[in-house]
This record gives structure tokens, sequence and C-alpha cells, in this order.
């Protein structure tokens, strides 16, 4: 996420701040001071993110327990954010992460329960009233407040938080994945439109904010799952134009430059010119550094990548894959191969460019092509 700033690192994951952040420990310093100062505030402030933190991380062990790789955590002014290398597609997985998160919540708040009515002396509406009065009790207070309320409101079936995520897994058991995401979406911009309006009328203007990010969200997730699906349907074949310039082995950095600078293709595929497979592959970056290093004799044969470091597709293969495969091998490329023939090579701006295609077509435009593969 751009604009954060690293806090630390905790079991092989990026914390970082957003920017912004920076704004709301302000705003926090004075809202939650009270009589005791701006000092006291910026400590309720801090504490309340830490719950956050501890939320995100409940999420990310349970992942990791899956084998999902955590990219980071944010801090954001309205919550926090895990990124998961990929998201559970399997229902029990999906609920169990997505559960993890509250119920790390839920359990400080069991904790904290005893303790808190312990120094009230008792459970009653003075409990509340202890909220704001500064001073170790005021705090755990909240503390356990502020869990409770963290708990339960992301648990609203209100697709992507973790509630809808929730609801998405449970309808996933009897649904496919897509129609289930389709039905948690619709739900969650119900939803998302409700909260809103509640927010305005009341002027709880930060709750229609959220409200906001919870209506766009979750369509930006939902038309990527029906993307996603519709990728599934397409396969390589369908994607490979049939303009991948061949170079020689012996082809001049001179002269791969010049194809370049014409801007016809970002890639080439370096090919045997007597039995017409492929060597390897060379990217217009790796001709800018070769002439940036004044290389401009050098054969493509000593800037290339090799063929067998490059990514292996069939015609058939579902393009979902081919992606997978390119990120799985830190690829620009793969190869397509029809059995032993080299047919050419497919980029990543190829699947981009399908995906754009199958994105504003929509579903017609997805099944049109699913068709067309016979
Ligand atoms: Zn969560």
């Amino acid at each position: 996420m751009g604009w954060s700033f690293k806090l630390g690192r905790i079991s092989g994951i990026n914390i970082q701040v957003h920017f912004t952040f920076f704004l709301i420990l302000i705003w926090g310093a004075f809202n939650f001071g009270g009589s005791a100062g701006p000092l006291y505030g910026l400590l309720v402030t801090v504490t309340l993110f830490t719950l956050v933190l501890l939320h995100e991380l409940g999420h990310s062990v349970a992942a990791m327990a899956y084998g999902i790789r955590v990219r980071d955590i944010t801090l954001l002014p309205i919550g926090g954010v895990a990124r998961l290398e990929r998201m559970p597609e399997k229902p029990l997985q999906e609920f169990v992460v997505a559960l993890a998160g509250p119920a790390v919540n839920v359990l400080l708040a069991i904790i904290l329960a005893p303790i808190v009515f312990g120094l009230a002396g008792g459970l009653g509406p003075m409990v509340l009233s202890m909220r704001s009065q500064p001073g170790l009790t005021g705090l755990l207070t909240f503390l356990l407040t502020a869990n409770i309320s963290l708990a339960l409101f992301n648990l609203l079936p209100a697709f992507p938080m973790d509630g809808g995520r929730i609801f998405r897994a449970v309808m996933g058991t009897f649904l496919s994945f897509e129609r289930a995401t389709t039905v948690a979406v619709t739900v969650g911009r119900v939803l998302a439109v409700g909260l809103g309006i509640f927010g305005l009328i009341n002027g709880q203007f930060f709750l229609a904010l959220i409200a906001l990010f919870i209506f766009t969200a979750s369509g930006q997730e939902g038309a990527a799952v029906t993307a996603k699906s519709r990728l599934q349907e397409v396969n390589a074949g369908q994607a490979l134009t049939r303009n991948t310039i061949s170079l020689s082995p012996n082809a001049t950095v001179a002269q791969a430059a010049s194809l370049v600078m014409r801007g016809d293709r970002p890639d080439f595929a370096v090919v045997d010119p007597y039995n017409r497979q492929l060597l390897g592959v060379v990217s217009s970056s790796d001709v800018a550094r070769a002439v940036e290093r004044d290389q401009w004799a050098s054969p493509m044969s000593d800037i290339m990548r090799p063929a067998g470091e490059v990514p292996k597709v069939t015609p058939n293969t579902p393009l979902l894959e081919v992606q997978d495969k390119m990120e799985a091998g830190s690829s620009r490329v793969a190869a397509v191969y029809d059995g032993p023939f080299f047919q050419g090579l497919i980029s990543t701006d190829d699947v981009r460019r399908v995906f754009l295609f199958i994105s504003r077509g929509g579903s017609a435009a997805g099944r049109a092509l699913g068709k067309t593969s016979g």
C-alpha cells in the first residue's frame, strides 16, 4: 500500500501504518484525552490500534496454518488490513481465517471482563461510566468495550468484512464459489447502503465512510471473482497472438534495440533457425540493460533467459493457470508448446488484455470465449 511506513516485523510479517494513521493519533489524543489530557488520549488510541493489530494477527496466524503467506499488515484509520498472498477459496479455510480475527477480540474480552467487573465491584451501568474516567480502570474498561464492539462490528455479514466472508463460506458449502460470492456481495451492498443511511441520519459520518468503503470493496472483489472464473474458461491458445517476434541466437543487441524502439512487442523469442525450437526469451528491459552497458554487438544468446527457465504451457492450459505459472516462475512470459512444437509466447500483457475484455464484456464475453475453445 502506498504511503505506508514500516513499524516492525512479527513472525515474518511486515507491520506498517498508513500515513493517515498519524492524523488519527492526533485526533484520538484529543478525543479520548478528556480531563487527563492528550497524552492519556494518545495511550488510549495506541492501545485501541493494538487490538486492531492483534485482530489482524489472528487472521494471519490462521492463514499461515493453511500455508497461505501473509504479505503485510497495514493499520489504517478505519482499521487494519492483512494482505494475504491469496484468498482461501475452500469454504472451511475461509470460515476459519475470517473467524480468527473476531475470535481474538472475543478471547481478550473474556480475559478482561472479570478484571473490569472486579474493579467496578460488580455488573451494572457504572461499568460503562468508568470508560471515560482516566486511569487504569478506565483504560481496561475501554479495552473491554472496544473488543466487544470490534468483534460485533466485524461480524456484520457485510462482505468483504469478516462476517460477510463467513457468510460466503457457509453459502459456499452448497453453492459454487462464484455464486456464493455474488450472494454475499449483494447482501453486503444492501447492508452497506443501510449502514450508510443510518450513519448520515445520525450524523455518524465515520460510519457512513466505512459503509462507502464496504460498498466499493465488495463490488470490486465480486467483479474480480467473476472475471477470474471466466479466465478459467479461456485457454492459452485463445489469448496467443500470432505475432511473437522470433530472433536468431546470433541477432545482436543493436538489432533487438531497433525492434524495441519500433514498439512492436516487448518480448522476443530466441529461436533456433534450423529446428524452430525455443532457446530463450529476451524482454525489452533485457535489451535496455545491455544497451546501458554498451553491449551493442552482443548476441541474444548472451542476454536471453534460457528456455528451461521459462514456464511452459499448452494451447489448452486455462489462462488462470498460465498466470499462476508466470507468477510462480517470476516470468513475464510463458512459452506455448503444442506437443514438442513451440507455438509462441504469451505475456502478462496478453492475460491482462483478455482479463479487461472479460471484465468489461461481463459473463457474455466470457461464455462466448469459452465456447470457441470447443
Ligand atoms: Zn477481521
